[in-house]
Parts: C-alpha cells; structure tokens; sequence
C-alpha cells in the first residue's frame, strides 16, 4: 500500500506550526481511538496519526521528511521510537509521575519542567522505564496503591543535572546550537543529504566545559527508589499505565523518560470478565429452583440478593445490571454482571428424602 503523505493524514498545510500538528494530531487521536471508534479500520488509521505526529512533530525528523519524503524517514522507524510499541495497546495516562505520587507537592525538588510543551523528545531524552506488576482480580477490580522498587537514573544533584560544575553548559559550537548536523550520505537512492544528530552533542545543542565530578559530565545518577503508584480501578489485564516523568533522566540536561508500568491480573475462581461485565455461575437448591425465593450473589464488591422465581431451570442467566466491573475514567460506574444458575440436583438422600422424592414421583 502507498504511504499517504503525513500532513495529509493530519489534514494540516506544509507550513503548519507545531502547535497546529499537536492539535490536529490530538483530535484525530480522539477521533479513532480504538477504544472509542469501533470502525473496521480505525486501528490502522490510529496508527498511520500516530506515525505521522512521530515525524512532524519532530524538528528533524520533518525537514528531512519535507525534502525526501517518506524515503528520508526510513531509517527513524516511526513508531518504534515511542516507548511502548513493545506492549500491545495504547498505554493508559497516568500523568506526571509525581504529581501522581505525592500530590504535586514536590515540585520544587524537581526543578525541571514536566509540562507537556517543556518535554520536547530529543535525543538525549531520558530513556522508557518498563515494570511488570501482578495484582489479583480483587485488587484489580479495587484499584489502589502499589509499591514498586525501581532503578533509575536521576538527575545529579550536585550540577542540578546540567553536567557541569558551574551549572552552566555552553551553546554547541558545531551545530550552534540546534542538535541537528547536515551529513551527506550514499543511500539506494542515491546521495542525500540528510539531517541528523550533532555527533559533538549528542542532540543537545550544548556541551559543558567543566564537567561536574559526581557525575562525569553525564548529569544524572543511577538511583534505586521506592515509588507507590496508582492503579485504576478496573484495571485489565495487560493493561499498560504511563507515568510521565518517571523515567530515566535525560543526559546533558535533556528532559526524563517515562515509567510503563504493565498489569498482569490473575484469574478469579469466581469472576470471568468480558469488557466490563462479569460472568459468575451460582448454584442453588432444587427446591429454590421449583418453589423460587431469594439468594445472595457475590459480585466483584458486594453480596448481592437476587429474586429466583418459581420454575427457574438450570442454565437460565440474570442479569445484575451495575454489579459488574468498574469502567475506567467513569466514576462510580460499572458494567453488568451475568449469573448463570446452576441448579443443585441432589446426589445423596437420607431415607426420609427418599420416601418424599418417591412420594412426589408418583404424584
Ligand atoms: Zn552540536
Ligand atoms: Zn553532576
């Protein structure tokens, strides 16, 4: 299939300032999430948004698109760039990693800019952490607090993650300053010139002279940390939760990656879950089954009553509407549960019995 032109995917002109890409590529994000539009091909056309914000969002990456199209782009691989193209959905945002931790509260220990416009991806940006954790269906289903032991690289201290002494890095002399250099390069179609990262600065723009002795110039430190994380209420399995910020530190000052964490969930003796509802099965008595009365279900949260009416066969299925799983972003709402009833055919009977099943056989 031919590749559409990517500032036509994003339905923006060739002279569109980055903030016009960020609206247009948010829009259609919403427009054909897979979990919002059920259109046969919204997956794909997600995907091709996707790929098309990868590149023009990018300085560099879209002045070589701009000049050679999708052939200057090949060897950026759009979409593996993103941090989690490993994991099979689209990770679930749980916003500034510590603003989810301790409330915002420490913003001023952290003296860098987690603001979405502050976070520009060069290539020195702090790389992805990934953490699987495993929770029960049960806690799942609660959501709640987790803690997770992780090893980062923070920022230094000492050169508040400048990677100098003097806590001042000096614009780069080679590319002056913009992380980018032209290089020339023989490619299948013939020589190209091409934009690519600034080999004395690794991207930055900047280079230190005195590099801080704690760190060695790199400007950040290998850490290990005791994070309590948030997990949603109605979590799913292989559910991947984005922390932003709670990545590894950029290098040269360059801004922090951020934190996957994956949900693994166990499976419930209980519950099975399809979407938001529960399926459950429930015995009962052969007598409730002919005579009816009231039973008490155990949902995900709560012990439920339910009416069993007289007559009620084996196999038949009630529904408890709101009993099922939390959905999440949607507070307090939850999808059904759906009871299957097993009728309780007794297999031992005391001599008494006997004589009444006998006595009810001949009626
Ligand atoms: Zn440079
Ligand atoms: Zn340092």
């Amino acid at each position: 299939m031919e590749k559409r032109d990517y500032y036509e995917i994003l339905g923006v002109g060739k002279d569109a300032s980055s903030a016009d890409i960020k609206k247009a590529y948010r829009k259609l994000v919403k427009k054909y999430h897979p979990d919002v539009n059920k259109e046969q091909n919204s997956e794909e056309k997600f995907k091709e948004v996707q790929e098309a914000y990868e590149v023009l969002s990018d300085e560099g990456k879209r002045s070589a698109y701009d000049q050679y199209g999708h052939a200057g782009t090949a060897g950026f691989n759009p979409g593996g760039a993103n941090g989690y193209s490993d994991f099979g959905g689209t990770p679930f945002d749980m916003g500034d990693i510590f603003n989810t931790f301790f409330g915002g509260g420490m913003g001023s220990d952290f003296g860098f800019n987690f603001s979405e416009s502050g976070r520009q991806r060069r290539e020195d940006t702090g790389s992805d952490i990934r953490y699987r954790v495993r929770v029960s269906f049960d806690e799942a289903m609660r959501g709640g607090e987790y803690k997770i032991k992780i090893r980062r690289e923070d920022r230094c201290s000492k050169c508040d993650g400048s990677g100098s002494s003097s806590k001042k890095r000096k614009e780069c002399p080679v590319c002056k300053g913009s992380g980018q250099q032209r290089q020339v390069r023989n490619t299948i179609f013939g020589q190209m010139a091409v934009m690519s990262t600034c080999s004395n600065c690794g991207g930055t723009g900047t280079v230190v002279d005195d590099p801080c002795s704690t760190c060695r110039g790199t400007g950040v430190k290998v850490k290990d940390e005791d994070l309590t994380i948030k997990i949603p209420a109605g979590a799913y399995d292989g559910m991947v939760l984005r922390f932003r910020g709670g990545g590894n530190a950029g290098r040269n000052g360059g801004s922090v990656g951020d934190l996957y964490v994956e949900i693994e969930v166990e499976i419930s003796n209980k519950f099975e879950r399809r979407g938001n509802d529960i399926y459950s099965t429930q015995s009962i008595p052969v007598y409730t089954a002919v005579l009816g009365g009231n039973i008490e279900i155990d949902s995900v949260f709560e012990s439920v009553k339910l009416k069993i009416p007289k007559g009620t066969q084996s196999g038949t299925i009630f529904k408890l509407k709101g009993k099922g799983c939390p959905i999440l972003n949607s507070e307090g709402n939850r999808g059904d549960q759906y009871v299957r009833i097993e009728v309780d055919i007794p297999t031992r009977l005391n001599g008494e019995e006997k004589k009444l099943w006998e006595k009810l056989s001949t009626l």
